[in-house]
């Protein structure tokens, strides 16, 4: 029988804006060890926004180079797409429809525009495009990712074109958040699929000290499976369609509401707020119902 404690903690977790699966899930997430956190849209706004486009070739013109990326970044569903999408809307009115495109999973795009192919993407996908100079552009990526920002490259022909410098400012309670659950004796990890270097100024900007970056979609699970035999009771907390895997996996698996359907169904918690605070009072709440049942 559900103990009535499980059923008023269900209740007033949903005045919080957090649907629970059901009862045994509030009982597995008070036994938690380990938050597994996603970045973008979970730490971050999940909001990014272009904030330099840095041209690297005399010859070539930003607004027509911009252009030609937004024909492909539009068939993309990834949250940098409708950045660079909203950039390039600036200024001008209307955007091609590319000659082909293809979704390089966990890497970026590639695809013809007005005859010229281009790959859009992290430092993976611009070794794979034949890129073998970017160590020349060192200081100038370091740069944008030590604040946070996340460089996404330009290439065609085997040449680096651009690079564009995309912030994404950390979530308003996102340092609240952090502190509540480290003082409530969770360990943390930061999980993303973004650069290194970026996911580590992150991590720092909210108090988060283990983080695993340049993480293929593939490889959330792993990660999680990983901690699981390493002893750890696993809450993730995610909300794209690459954090599903890891979600179901986890031990307790979070949505944020205003992720993607397939992260919501794969997760035992939904939170209606977008508030990180949430999940810290979430997880508290159901350690608390279950000392109240001993
Ligand atoms: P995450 O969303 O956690 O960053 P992904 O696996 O979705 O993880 O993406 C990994 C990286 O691939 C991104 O950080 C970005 O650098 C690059 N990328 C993915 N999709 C795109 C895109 N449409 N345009 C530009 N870069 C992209
Ligand atoms: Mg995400």
């Amino acid at each position: 029988a559900t103990p009535m404690s499980i059923m008023v903690s269900v209740g007033r977790a949903a005045q919080m804006g957090v649907l629970i699966r059901n009862g045994e899930a509030l009982q597995t997430a008070s036994k938690v060890t380990t938050v597994v956190l996603d970045k973008t849209g979970t730490i971050t706004a999940g909001k990014p926004e272009v904030s330099k486009v840095v041209m690297l070739q005399s010859e070539l013109n930003e607004l027509s180079l911009l252009t030609d990326i937004a024909a492909l970044e539009q068939h993309s569903e990834h949250p940098l797409a409708s950045a660079i999408i909203e950039k390039a809307k600036a200024v001008a009115v209307k955007f091609v429809e590319p000659e082909s495109f293809t979704n390089i999973q966990g890497k970026g795009i590639v695809g013809s525009v007005n005859g010229k192919y281009y790959s859009i993407g992290n430092l993976s996908l611009m070794h794979q495009a034949g890129i073998d100079n970017l160590a020349d552009y060192q200081q100038q990526i370091s740069e944008f990712a030590n604040q946070g920002q996340t460089p996404v490259f330009v290439a065609s022909d085997k040449q680096l074109l651009a690079i564009i410098a995309i912030a994404d400012p950390i979530k308003d309670d996102a340092v609240q958040a952090v502190q509540k659950m480290l003082q409530a004796g969770f360990k943390l990890v930061l999980l993303t699929g973004d650069n290194q270097q970026t996911a580590r100024a992150v991590a720092d900007k909210v108090g988060i000290t283990t983080v695993f970056a340049e993480v293929l979609p593939e490889d959330k699970q792993s990660k999680v499976i990983e901690l699981q035999q390493a002893g750890e009771v696993v809450a993730m907390v995610g909300d794209g369609i690459n954090d599903a895997p890891a979600l179901m996996s986890a031990d307790v698996g979070l949505a944020m509401g205003s992720g993607t359907e397939i992260a919501i169904e794969s997760a035992d918690f939904t939170l209606l707020s977008t508030r990180l605070l949430v999940i810290a009072d979430t997880l508290l709440l159901a350690k608390a119902s279950m000392r109240n049942i001993k």
